[in-house]
């Protein structure tokens, strides 16, 4: 079969940018040689500059978001430890049943989905919690929570933040926040094929980590072995084309500036959320708290979601996202994320989902 090209507006993988994807091309070469451990230093450093951190800890780990997610907990979460999770949608969810496998005794704080989180409902859910861990921007359900203003009140708590849908597309500043430990995916905002999980772990998190984490691949202190360019040690054979294609598509957003990225990805969700209303469509996500990067909007009454979707895709060459859990066959969602965040690209999904809805 022929792969088809796709204009990716679901809620990731988006496209990558074009130094991503020559990333892939290049030749494969040894996970020890010294020019791929060079490609590797100069990844991590990039992936500071994208976190904002100094963070010596921060590198691509092996997989997707999810074990961004999971190498952050298992790493920082033992039996009994007091973890309050903020849930207003699906990866919240998934964030207390990986906690709940740690053994944490997790404290949940609920928002309804399509609302944000209060940040003092979790500031206030528990006396004393080893970690409060939220999602910064829920894919789930196209909404922004406020991480600056939960680590700004942590007290001596950690603050763990799910950025896989926030790293390059809106601002995330890990070290003027205060935020503790932070895991990203490559196939949204940053605009790579999936693949690789970037994640930064702050010294205070490290001091009251796990020592001996319950999963062997995913130890930090071992993988961080083989990162640190002091030791080299072995671990597990690095994703030499996937890390080479993630140093693309830093250089690019870098090379664009952490600044005009985010100006674009407004532009694009403004243009797009303007754009459905004038439609006649009605966006879910609270207003005040929409990302930019992922819109939701309510299927209209009458209309068949999954019909809708396979027409753009068949027709048009879009993919677009249907909603998950409760919401499934109930709203669209709709991406605007790394390459993918061009007006060019919103032009073209309005027009063609005029023409499937007939308005
Ligand atoms: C996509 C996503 C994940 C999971 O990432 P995968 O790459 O699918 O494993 C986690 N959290 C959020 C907020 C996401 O959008």
């Amino acid at each position: 079969m022929v792969i088809p090209d796709r204009i990716l507006m679901g809620p990731g993988p988006s496209n990558p940018y074009p130094e991503a994807t020559i990333g892939l091309v290049r030749p494969v070469i040894g996970h020890l040689d010294p020019a791929f451990l060079q490609l590797l230093d100069e990844t991590c450093d990039r992936l500071r500059r994208v976190w904002q951190t100094d963070n010596p800890l921060t590198l691509p780990v092996s997989g997707t978001g999810s074990a961004g997610m999971e190498a952050a907990f298992v790493n920082l979460v033992g039996p009994g430890d007091v973890v309050v999770v903020g849930v207003n949608g699906l990866f919240g969810e998934r964030m207390c049943d990986v906690a709940g496998r740690c053994g944490a005794q997790v404290v949940r704080v609920d928002a309804p989905w399509g609302e944000p989180l209060d940040p003092d409902d979790l500031l206030r859910a528990h006396p004393a919690p080893k970690l409060i861990a939220l999602v910064h921007a829920e894919t789930s359900t196209g909404v922004r929570n406020d991480v600056a203003e939960v680590a700004a009140g942590k007290g001596g708590a950690l603050v763990l933040a799910d950025c896989v849908t926030s790293l390059g597309g809106i601002p995330v500043d890990i070290d003027r926040w205060g935020v503790d430990v932070a895991y990203s995916g490559t196939q949204k905002c940053l605009g790579v094929a999936p693949g690789l999980a970037p994640l930064t772990f702050g010294p205070a998190a490290w001091a009251r980590r796990v020592e001996r984490p319950q999963s062997w691949y995913l130890d930090l202190g071992m993988i961080g072995d083989y990162t640190s360019s002091a030791s080299r040690k072995y671990h597990h054979t690095a994703p030499v084309a996937m890390i080479a294609s993630l140093h693309g598509g830093l250089g690019a957003l870098l090379d664009e500036g952490l600044e005009t990225a985010w100006a674009r990805h407004a532009a694009c969700g403004a243009a797009l959320q303007d754009g459905l209303v004038k439609m006649g469509l009605s966006l879910w996500a609270a207003e005040g708290h929409r990302l930019p990067e992922l819109t939701t909007v309510l299927v209209p009454d009458g209309v068949d979601d999954a019909w809708v979707r396979a027409a753009l895709l068949e027709g048009y060459g879009i993919e677009i996202g249907g909603g998950v859990g409760p919401w499934a066959g109930k709203v669209w969602r709709i991406g605007c994320m790394g390459h993918t965040a061009r007006l060019r690209n919103v032009t073209l999904l309005l027009g063609a989902l005029a023409e499937v809805l007939g308005r």
